[in-house]
């Protein structure tokens, strides 16, 4: 919710914004209300602003005429961006002044733009990041306890859908619960996230014993923790899997944060946590029609050394091709990081119950399961993947319509 409160109007500012109209900034997002500006003054480069609640700005002059909402800089249907900066004439003010609490710019070339002030405070320059409803990742700490929503309350949407993106985000793992059996489901999900992402094993896929089975997922036999698809580039990025069935002996889901687990190893030994991060090893897929391979290290690392991402998928683990001498450190480090991963307190098992799905972060949460005999009911799941771009999306999208229905309120 802390996102949603720095969209929404401060109490403070009521009396003030009550005395400002607000003009339209072509955004989707509701903007700040905000105080009016009491000075817009400027030299060659700089614009100086205040406002009547105290805040102070500068900006660069070409950013407000880059930033021009009106219907000849912006498109009037798209709302995307057609003014293109290179005239050097539309770039110098010929005059400025306040207007009903916003600013007015009128340009050398006699174009006028017209900034609402509450639009103006939430852009002002900060070395704070932008904010966004979409949290940070953050490792599963011992006794994680993942997020459920009921699937009724998750398909109305609101705050219900909303929290459970955030846990999918935050968590990389998030189940909706009492959800029914009909089949298809798992289609209404995707629907309310994106398009499904299809792969060599086709759009949604169906996980049940078969008779000619190309992937232990389609036999009955333990499926020791993984990701799918690290031969891939970009490996799919949310898995949602949807229980109609599940009455055989066995079967349980197992779950694990490839995160936590890599913390704990460069916890526990940094030097193996580093060799994961920093060797390159080959994955692959291959079958009478498929060769799919990568080259990618087990544990990626973003720029600040966060864990973003985990290959781990031994089946699919292509010749190990190193020079003599770091093969033997690069399989002791591989097996510790394995080891932690089976330690109990890193994992999260799940009988899951027909009506149950679970959504989860592939490029970072494994999954698995026991072995089921198949002999003893049915057992049958809908997967699918959806791109991770697309839940930041749909939560954003919900978080906005939270956030209008909010200022509509009051
Ligand atoms: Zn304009």
């Amino acid at each position: 919710m802390e996102t949603l409160i720095a969209s929404a109007p401060d109490t403070q500012d009521t009396e003030a914004s009550q005395a400002r109209h607000q003009w339209d900034m072509k955004e989707y997002l509701p903007h700040h209300e905000g105080a009016p500006l009491v000075k817009a003054d400027h030299d060659e480069t700089l614009v100086s602003l205040a406002w009547a609640s105290g805040e102070q700005t500068q900006l660069p002059l070409i950013w407000l005429r880059d930033h021009c909402a009106c219907d000849l800089c912006r498109h009037p249907q798209t709302f995307e961006r057609t003014f293109m900066l290179m005239d050097d004439a539309a770039l110098t003010v010929h005059q400025m002044r306040v207007e009903q609490g916003n600013l007015v710019v009128v340009w050398q070339d006699g174009h006028t733009s017209r900034f609402d002030a509450g639009w103006l405070l939430q852009r002002r320059p900060s070395d704070a990041p932008p904010a966004t409803p979409v949290p940070a990742s953050q490792a599963w700490q011992q006794g994680h306890e993942p997020h459920v929503t009921a699937f009724a309350d998750y398909m109305a949407g609101g705050q219900a859908r909303l929290g459970w993106l955030e846990a999918l985000c935050r968590d990389g793992f998030a189940i909706l619960d009492a959800g029914p059996t009909a089949g298809g489901e798992i289609d209404q999900v995707a629907a309310t996230i994106g398009p499904i992402r299809a792969t060599n094993f086709g759009g949604r896929f169906e996980v049940f014993s078969k008779q000619a089975p190309n992937n232990a997922a389609y036999t009955p036999i333990a499926l020791e923790l993984h990701t799918d698809l690290p031969n891939w580039r970009q490996p799919p990025d949310i898995q949602m899997l949807y229980c109609l069935a599940n009455e055989a002996e066995g079967g349980d889901s197992i779950f694990g944060d490839g995160m936590a687990v890599a913390e704990a190893l460069r916890e526990r030994d940094p030097q193996a946590f580093s060799l994961l991060a920093e060797t390159p090893v080959d994955f692959r897929f291959a079958d009478e029609t498929t060769d799919l391979v990568v080259r990618e290290p087990v544990i990626h690392l973003d720029a600040n050394d966060k864990v973003i991402e985990v290959r781990f998928n031994n089946w699919i683990r292509d010749s190990l091709r190193l020079p003599l001498e770091q093969m033997q450190a690069w399989y002791s480090a591989y097996r510790q990081y394995w080891s932690i991963l089976r330690e109990p307190a890193f994992r999260l098992h799940l009988k899951l119950e027909a009506g149950q799905m679970v959504a989860f972060d592939n490029r970072r949460v494994m999954h698995g399961r026991k072995s089921f005999d198949p002999t003893t009911g049915r057992r049958h799941l809908q997967g699918c993947y959806v791109d991770y771009d697309m839940v930041e999306s749909a939560l954003r999208v919900t978080a906005r319509q939270l956030a209008g229905a909010n200022l509509t309120q009051s």
